[in-house]
């Protein structure tokens, strides 16, 4: 196979050639309504906005980018439900078609995470929730009938992080389109060009199917002045970001309303009242995962003082491999920087992006140690305030704390989580001790006896999103959080009764 750059590139100048010779190749069913455009402001128009057409959801101008979403949003409405849900299926279809490739595409570019699990993320896109989420809410009494229903913004500005390009972009397509809205998405820096590849074959195969050609655009390539030009667009009508403190806060500044799925680093509890063997699975499955890149991931663990050698042998017994004290400080010293400037002694240091989603070969490696092959992930007891334990690292090197109760723990976990109010998990079976967590951390998730990944369905009950709004309080996403809540009252008539 070609490289895809090449490819991209191939498209995209025949599809400009095509465009300036104004014969853009027909979708089958673009019909009447596509010889009729509407333009960029809404109206309708004989003449085509041919500076939007060839280019597939693939902009270098952010407000162009804007602009186009706005004419895909408004032909989007005219094609009813029907036509989200088939936005929706060629958004998973094209996903688990393509997980293999794109999944190593997207390795190739940002190189962390696990292939593996790489692809997993895009073939989970088949359990996004759609349409089927927008039930109207409905009343009937004396005075009538009033229907409440979700209705779309418009155009929506994304972020997506690099920790999941094209799996984030993917879900929030579905979830957008689902509630009739489109897309601009700025994606991180180091993980645009496989994003920027994704939206293009989505873009393409919307309009072979629904002849409308930028439902789902992006910035090529994205920066913080193009975040901020879809920040101030006047056709974005609300921002969806994903990723770490940095963006939630200039989401939040913008002025415009944010949904923000923002940084976490959850917490794990055992009490040792259910099985240390279960819990140490469950752990090192969900840390490990994508090498601990998912911001639900278990970042650091606390393990009640008579259970802890049980626990730890549990873990090296399924796939972890115990540092030494030494390895653990050589490792440390690697994986936190200070900002340039000031130097050794800074309060704030921060993660090594160079180590950040390493598999635990390339960590133990910079830890001076030797692991068997397919260790899954690295663990080593620590203190509470250890610099692993503190910051969200996303590598697969777990810190396992010792505590002397269950209230300690708990203080513990809810200091190490920041009050980002995001995601924590207990192992226990006592029922009191779950409750008390629940509430002290009063995070958006909270699992029970299994990985973290049960709280996006994954072992558990529930769907699945790679936005969590946790800053803004919204939760797991789904169509809904996109939508306008507009009340339609009937006076006195229509109740049948
Ligand atoms: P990051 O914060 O470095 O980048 C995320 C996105 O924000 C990127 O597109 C980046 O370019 C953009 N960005 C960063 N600072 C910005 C600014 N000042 N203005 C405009 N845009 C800005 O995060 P990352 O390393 O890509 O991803 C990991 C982080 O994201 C972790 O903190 C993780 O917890 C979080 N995350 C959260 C969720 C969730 O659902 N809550 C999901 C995935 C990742």
């Amino acid at each position: 196979m070609s490289s895809p750059v090449n490819e991209a590139l191939i498209r995209d100048v025949v599809a400009e050639v095509l465009a300036r010779l104004g014969q853009a190749a027909k979708p089958a069913d673009a019909g009447a309504s596509a010889s009729c455009s509407v333009t960029a402001g809404g109206g309708r128009s004989g003449a085509a906005r041919t500076g939007f057409r060839g280019k597939f959801g693939v902009f270098s101008d952010a407000d162009e980018a804007c602009a186009a979403a706005h004419e895909a949003f408004l032909r989007l409405s005219e094609k009813g439900v029907a036509g989200r849900v088939k936005v929706i299926e060629i958004v998973k279809r094209l996903c688990e078609a393509n997980a293999s490739e794109w999944g190593r595409i997207e390795l190739e570019e940002t190189k962390i995470g696990r292939l593996d699990h790489k692809i997993e993320k895009l073939k989970a896109q088949r359990g996004i929730p759609g349409v089927e989420f927008l039930n109207p809410y409905g009343l009937s009494g004396d005075h009538g009938i009033t229907l409440e229903e979700y209705a779309p913004f418009g155009v929506v500005g994304a972020v997506t992080p690099s920790t999941h390009s094209i799996p984030t972009m993917a879900c929030n397509i579905i979830s957008l389109a689902a509630a009739g809205n489109s897309a601009v998405f700025n994606a991180h820096p180091a993980a645009y060009k496989c994003a920027v590849m994704a939206a293009r074959v989505f873009n393409e195969a919307i309009y072979r199917e629904l002849a409308i050609e930028n439902l789902a655009c992006i910035v090529e390539p994205p920066t913080l002045e193009s975040f901020s030009a879809i920040g101030k667009n006047e056709h974005v009508k609300l921002l969806c970001v994903t990723g770490g403190p940095g963006v939630v806060k200039a989401a939040m500044a913008s002025g415009k309303r944010a949904v923000c799925a923002g940084p976490g680093n959850p917490p794990v509890l055992v009490d040792g009242t259910s099985c240390l063997t279960n819990a140490a699975k469950c752990v090192i499955f969900g840390a490990a995962y994508d090498n601990n890149l998912l911001c639900i991931g278990e970042k650091e663990v606390y393990v009640l003082e008579p259970f802890f050698d049980k626990f730890m042998a549990a873990m090296e017994k399924n796939g972890a491999y115990r540092l030494s004290a030494s390895q653990v400080d050589a490792l440390t010293k690697a994986a936190f920087v200070f900002p340039p400037g000031q130097g050794a002694g800074c309060p704030h240091p921060v993660v090594n992006r160079d180590l950040v989603g390493r598999d635990p070969q390339a960590l133990a490696q910079v830890a001076g140690a030797t692991i068997p092959p397919g260790t899954q992930l690295l663990v080593a007891e620590t203190t509470p305030d250890h610099l692993f334990v503190e910051e969200e690292q996303m590598m697969p090197f777990l810190p396992i704390v010792r505590v002397k109760s269950v209230e300690e723990g708990i203080a513990l976990a809810k200091k190490a989580e920041h009050g980002y109010k995001h995601s924590a998990i207990i192992h226990s079976h006592d029922v009191a001790n779950m409750t008390a967590m629940a509430r002290a951390l009063d995070t958006t998730l909270f699992v029970k006896n299994g990985s973290c990944l049960a709280g996006l369905g994954a072992g558990g009950e529930g769907y699945a999103n790679f936005s969590i709004a946790t800053t803004t309080g919204e939760g797991i996403c789904n169509p809904k959080t996109f939508t306008r809540v507009r009340r339609c009252v009937m006076v006195d008539k229509l109740r049948i009764f």
